[in-house]
């Protein structure tokens, strides 16, 4: 049995400080910030300055007096209009101009500027002052929500309120509750170091996402998730101070009491629990936030197991069930499809070469391309945590459930030569941000990323007919499949990730009409989306349409009694303020966006017609068997 991998435990794994470039941040302009646009593959820079864009219904002079106005109150600095050219930047330096994934038009997308705010009071200045001249804003933590719309807004012409900027310290961190007290703009960077600086890095982890340079605030709002136990990271938050979208300022859970002893410990307070209500929201700016951290468990022993067989998915997914919902797989795991896996090694030319550009890999490309880097069919990478002796009892659990699929291979750290993807998911398992995820990325020249991120039952049969579904509109429309599932007790979700080249009209084109059908096929079987892309947002609010659309309604009656003048993030969500619901905004909304039938949809819904229902367990089932003298 293999050692316990060092980093998650002991000091000298545990860096101090994470390298990343000085320039790291969201950025107006990145290309004046470092020296070009930081895209090897992308080399070319925009010079040409741009007329801004106005918000809906706003001329020239009413915006340059409203904008005046806020410079006179806030300062010169705290404000930069997005008249520069539309530079995409990268991960290190994204840009605030739009989105540098865009899908659309460049400008589709574009806000009328940034406002930096230093304070909860700057955030209440700026919130009244948009409902006087009715400007509306786009509220961003640090603005890297690469792949479901970046720092931009839904509404062009929107001024972003760009809260990480100033607005970034760790305010407290409680060692004894395992908590700490945040502002918005604190990356997963920040925090991890804070931690070591103040000598607590060994005692308190914090969960990360695939990459450390987002906001652990803005994140959680969002809803995303990271890959320790404390992967769900809106369930970890505890407490919140939230700026109303009439500059009132609400405190949540025991934050609501002015002297509280236990801010951080119980987040539900007295009372309707309203935290909900501002993620994915538009209904208030939160300014500061409480998030518990991971005590540390004594240990992470980090593993990976391969397949061979693409259709082992469904046996593996069966198996992760009990597994996940009796906690024996203590993390949130990661089963990535192997040519996913594959393509964090080498890029798409290196791998079928520059002369198969055009078309979608074939088969025997994506079993060459496995081949080559290694790999298998599907490559799931978890741990266990806590001193090795528990940590290695459970991996052997965990073994003989896996062992079950004929060909199975494990490995731990020192099986996997340096470099390998698995030494990276160490660090991320082990609460160290780091920045490997960005290297399949460069699968193709001047790579955009949308995510199309269904739950999925933890269901093999489901899990495979995704698989199938989704892969069908990706041949249709030209691309790569490419996924991976975290799997959680209950769901997973399926991370699909549709990678284009954004200089191609085509392919933005391809990848949108795409997204749209694999919205409507999810529907159709009853799968949806946790999370999209801006423009994608009016499409997956349809499909949650019980009740003729009832939660819409309520979303829409809590909109307009909140934000009557709607100026906090129009659009959000699919969420349109009464203003705005005649402008014609919505994108996608009352049609059918397939082209073809997908012949996987059609055979999986026949399928489930014809299939014995699912025992229900309930009192109506119990009564009707007991009428013909059986039990349940
Ligand atoms: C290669 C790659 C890998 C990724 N891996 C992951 C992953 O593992 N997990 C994951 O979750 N995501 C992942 N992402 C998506 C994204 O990069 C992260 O979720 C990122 O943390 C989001 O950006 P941010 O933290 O800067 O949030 P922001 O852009 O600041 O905020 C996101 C959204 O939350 C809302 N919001 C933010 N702050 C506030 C506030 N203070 N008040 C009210 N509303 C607010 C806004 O609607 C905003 O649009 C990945 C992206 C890429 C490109």
């Amino acid at each position: 049995m293999g050692k316990v991998y060092p980093s998650t435990a002991s000091a000298e794994g545990r860096p101090a400080k994470i390298d990343r470039p000085s320039y790291f941040g969201c950025h107006m302009n990145p290309a004046e910030v470092i020296g070009g646009s930081g895209d090897p593959l992308n080399p070319e820079i925009a010079t040409e300055k741009r007329e801004v864009v106005l918000p809906p219904g706003i001329d020239r002079q009413a915006f340059d007096k409203a904008i005046a106005e806020l410079r006179e109150t806030l300062g010169e600095d705290a404000i930069e209009l997005n008249d520069v050219p539309l530079n995409h930047g990268n991960y290190m330096a994204p840009p605030l101009s739009h989105d540098p994934y865009s899908v659309l038009d460049d400008e589709y997308f574009a806000g009328c500027g940034a406002v930096y705010p230093s304070s909860t009071e700057d955030v209440v200045i700026i919130v009244k002052w948009a409902n006087k001249h009715l400007i509306p804003l786009w509220t961003i933590s640090v603005g890297r929500n690469l792949g479901y719309g970046g720092a931009s807004p839904r509404v062009a012409g929107s001024l972003i309120v760009h809260l990480g900027r100033r607005m970034n310290k760790v305010l407290s961190v409680d060692p004894d509750t395992a908590s700490c007290l945040l502002e918005p703009g604190v990356t997963y960077f920040d925090l991890y170091e804070h931690l070591r600086a103040v000598g607590l890095g060994e005692k308190l982890w914090i969960d990360v996402p695939d990459l450390g340079g987002g906001s652990v605030m803005g994140n959680a709002l969002d809803r995303g998730v990271g890959y320790t136990p404390y992967g769900d990271h809106f369930a970890q938050h505890c407490g919140m101070e939230v700026v109303m979208p009439d500059g009132s300022v609400v405190r949540t859970g025991m934050m609501a009491m002015e002297n509280s002893a236990t801010p951080q410990a119980f987040n539900y307070g007295f009372g309707p629990y309203v935290d909900g209500m501002f993620t994915q929201s538009a209904l208030g700016i939160v300014t500061k936030m409480g998030m518990w951290l991971m005590p540390s468990p004594g240990g992470c022993l980090p593993f990976m197991f391969t397949f061979p067989e693409h259709t082992d998915l469904e046996q593996l997914v069966d198996i992760c069930r009990p597994l996940m919902l009796n906690r024996l797989l203590h993390n949130i795991p990661g089963l990535r499809l192997g040519v996913y896996d594959a393509a964090t090694y080498m890029t798409r030319d290196e791998a079928v070469g520059v002369e198969n550009r055009g078309s979608p890999l074939t088969a025997e490309q994506e079993k060459a391309i496995i081949k080559k880097a290694g790999g298998a069919a599907w490559s799931f990478y978890a741990s266990c945590y806590g001193p090795p002796e528990i940590a290695k009892g459970h991996l052997e659990m965990i073994k003989a459930a896996f062992f079950q699929v004929p060909g199975a291979k494990m490995y731990l750290c020192e099986d996997v030569p340096e470099g390998h993807y698995l030494i990276d998911r160490a660090n991320v398992f082990s609460g160290i941000p780091t920045f490997r995820e960005l290297d399949w990325q460069k699968w193709i020249p001047n790579s955009s990323t949308l995510f199309f991120s269904p739950i999925v039952p933890v269901d093999g049969k489901e899990a495979l007919a995704q698989v199938e579904i989704f892969k069908y509109r990706f041949l249709e429309y030209g691309f790569d499949f490419f996924n991976v599932f975290y799997i959680g007790p209950r769901e997973g979700h399926n991370i699909v990730i549709l990678l284009f080249d954004r200089t191609s009209p085509q392919q933005r084109v391809n990848a949108m009409k795409c997204m749209r059908a694999m919205i409507e096929d999810a529907a159709k079987l009853g799968w949806g989306e946790y999370r999209t892309h801006i423009s994608l947002q009016d499409q997956v609010a349809e499909t949650y349409a019980f009740g003729d659309g009832a939660l819409m309604k309520l979303h829409e009656q809590m909109k307009d009694h909140l934000d009557p003048n709607g100026i906090l993030s129009p659009g959000r969500s699919g969420i349109w303020p009464r203003r705005y619901r005649d402008l014609g905004l919505q994108l996608g909304l009352n049609t059918t966006h397939a082209e073809t039938p997908n012949p996987v949809v059609e055979r999986m819904l026949k399928e489930k017609q014809q299939a014995k229902p699912k025992p229900t367990y309930g009192t109506d089932e119990l009564r009707a068997s007991q009428k013909k003298g059986g039990t349940a």
